[in-house]
């Protein structure tokens, strides 16, 4: 980046620098890979102070002296101390990925002296207000030297409580010792899947599920928070495997925290290679041709793409639940028959009785029962899910979505398309054979959107949808809906305000606009993004 920047600036010809592939008309450079940094003390530290020679561009717009911080919470600092991964080997990461294609370019796994660690917290902490340090090191606790000499100057120099990264079986229990008297107040570790033959035979994972037992009751003993990394909507997990999953779940000591990922399919990882072998995605399903990893980061239930994804997501959700639910109602749920056929109704109770105890605060042992969770992962941003439902909006909800089964599940995703316009992806999912769906977009704004400066738009587009998944590109340009697939554009008829359309099946999918928070409304779905409103 430092060398294209600075043929930039000189007005030099953008040609061979390494490790960029650069289009000039009609030709394309591939330039190889350049050696990988051995000697990373060389870097300079990132800069995250708010000075007057910062500018962010974001939709369109220049904002200056932003305020940009860790994309989880805005008073932890993020670091890494190291590149790589000591394993490398899991089938599914990227990691695997990176270490065979950098071979003969140096050493892959390599650490920063402790040294120059400390002097950037010593400096974040001068030009920040960090309450946590978060190190993103896949594996922060490999080297048993380096742990040491980082221990003893950490907490006298810096004296912030941190989070790592650790792995269950790799890990010394003097190496946690030492963490934990100087500051470890959580653990992050990846179970990734509670089958022992799904995270060996399929994802090459070295660890078993008695390691990571005996490392949480472990951490238990220290008082150190443990979060487990698991991923969902594997394929290959079978009704067995679910099971495992559950009654690891189950095993682990309490309290601790669960971050349930969607597997993601990065390209050229083994297990990606597999499933496409094998049938279960298509090429076109990689993450090189899908934003999945960033708009599904976290699962969400309701991308769940069958019933039996969405019956055992709904399961692990209620196993995690902070409102502890007796193992017996869980094996119940697990072996009824009724809910394997219906999980959206098991979907719907429990949101139901999570959106309940979110909007009341209900608290068990003085700690609330439901934690605020991070839904939304976009660009520089976090946004919560709300808690700004009434309680009758969420019973009438929960009713609603008992009594009608919806024959289209959408997804919605905000969608950056570089024009400055309003976009958004809609995933369509249909369970039925007719073979278009008539949509109604709405947009509601309080902005000077809308030319009488007040108002409600609706727009209703004709959509074919000719398999049971589709994704749709929508963009809004004002008074005109755009609505796009590959090279198929469609465009949306404006509805006059006071016009109640409610011909043939219609299905709805609305977005409000409010000044500096925008909110996608979608069925009975409300997922918040905030973006700034447009005039
Ligand atoms: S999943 Fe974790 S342990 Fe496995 S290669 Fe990736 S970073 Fe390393």
């Amino acid at each position: 980046m430092l060398e294209l920047a600075r043929c930039v600036r000189d007005g030099k010809p953008l040609t061979g620098i390494e490790s960029m592939w650069i289009k000039q008309g009609e030709t394309l450079e591939k330039n190889g890979l350049r050696e990988l940094i051995s000697d990373l003390d060389v870097l300079p530290f990132p800069d995250f102070a708010r000075n007057d020679n910062k500018f962010l561009v974001h939709f369109g717009r220049m904002i200056e002296r932003p305020n940009i911080h860790s994309a989880y919470a805005c008073r932890t600092y993020p670091i890494m101390t190291s590149r790589g991964c000591p394993f490398s080997s899991c089938d599914f990461c990227c990691n695997s990925v990176f270490k065979k294609r950098y071979e003969g370019k140096g050493t892959y796994l390599r650490r920063r002296s402790v040294d120059n660690v400390i002097q950037e917290l010593r400096q974040a902490a001068r030009e920040c207000n960090v309450h946590t340090v978060r190190f993103w090191d896949d594996i922060f606790t490999f080297d048993e030297d380096w742990i040491s000499e980082f221990c003893g100057r950490y907490q006298s120099e810096i004296g912030k409580p941190f989070i790592c990264y650790a792995h269950p079986r790799y890990t010394k229990r003097k190496v946690l010792e030492k963490l934990a008297g100087c500051g470890l107040e959580e653990v992050n570790i990846g179970v990734q899947s509670g089958s022992e033959r799904v995270s060996q035979e399929i994802m090459n994972r070295r660890q078993s599920n008695r390691d990571i037992v005996q490392f949480a009751r472990f951490m238990k003993r220290k008082r150190i928070l443990v979060c487990y990394d698991i991923i969902t909507d594997n394929p290959y997990e079978e009704e067995d495997d679910h099971r495992k999953v559950i009654e690891l779940l189950m095993q682990l000591p309490r309290p601790f925290r669960v971050n349930f990922f969607s597997l993601c399919w990065f390209p050229q990882t083994e297990l990606t290679k597999r499933a496409i072998r094998d049938g279960f995605i298509s090429p076109a399903e990689q993450e090189q041709y899908t934003a999945k990893a960033v708009n599904n980061f976290f699962m969400h239930p309701a991308y769940s793409r069958s019933r039996k994804d969405l019956f055992w997501n709904c399961i692990r959700g209620i196993t995690v639940l902070r409102l502890r639910i007796p193992k017996g109602v869980i094996k119940w749920l697990m072996g009824s028959v009724f809910f394997r056929r219906r999980p959206d109704l098991l979907h719907s109770a429990v949101g139901t009785i999570v959106r309940l105890l979110e909007t009341y605060k209900w608290q068990w042992r003085g700690r609330p029962v439901i934690r605020k969770m991070c839904c939304y992962f976009m660009r520089d941003q976090v946004v919560c899910v709300p808690i700004d439902y009434y309680g009758f909006v969420v019973i009438a909800r929960g009713l609603w979505e008992f009594w009608v089964h919806q024959k289209v599940e959408c997804n919605l995703f905000p969608l950056e398309n570089g024009t400055g316009g309003l976009g958004f992806q809609v995933r369509v999912i249909k369970d039925w054979e007719q073979e278009d769906v008539d949509f109604l977009v709405s947009l509601s704004a309080c902005d000077s959107f809308d030319s009488d400066g007040k108002g409600f738009s609706v727009w209703k587009i004709c959509l074919p949808l000719k398999s049971p998944r589709t994704d749709w590109c929508f963009e809004v340009r004002y008074p005109e809906l755009r609505c796009s697939r590959g090279n198929e554009t469609y465009f949306g008829r404006l509805i006059h305000k006071g016009e109640q359309p409610c011909e043939g099946k219609m299905h709805f999918v609305g977005f409000q606009l409010s000044s500096g928070n925008f909110r996608f409304l979608m069925g009975q779905q409300l997922l918040p993004y905030r973006m700034e409103a447009k005039s």
